[in-house]
Parts: structure tokens; C-alpha cells; sequence
């Protein structure tokens, strides 16, 4: 599932079972602190969140 989520913080969980917790608007990529995989990606100023959202912090 892709989103594009608007909120501040988002927790989401990676293939490996780790959960963490991402700034949404990040510019820059963002990797699992585990295993390497990206939790998401910067495109054009918004983030694209490649890992499953478990939950957007208001
Ligand atoms: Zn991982």
C-alpha cells in the first residue's frame, strides 16, 4: 500500500518486522534502522511510503 499521508508522524512497519517512526514530509530518503530497506522515498518535496503505515500521528 502507498500513501501519501499529510500527517507529521507516521509509524510504519518494515518487511522485517521492525517498526518506526518517520517524519511524513522527509526530503530525503528513509531507511530501516534493521535491515537497510527503504521506508520511504522523496519525491518532489512529499514523501512516498514504501512500508506499511500502521498509524499517522496527528
Ligand atoms: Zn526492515
Amino acid at each position: 500500500m502507498i500513501q501519501e499521508p499529510k500527517g507529521k508522524f507516521i509509524k510504519v512497519r518494515c518487511k522485517c518486522k521492525n517498526e518506526q517512526i518517520i517524519f511524513g514530509k522527509c526530503s530525503s530518503k528513509i531507511d530501516c534502522l534493521v535491515c537497510g530497506e527503504p521506508l520511504a522515498l522523496a519525491t518532489g518535496g512529499k514523501s512516498k511510503i514504501e512500508a506499511q503505515v500502521i498509524e499517522v500521528l496527528e
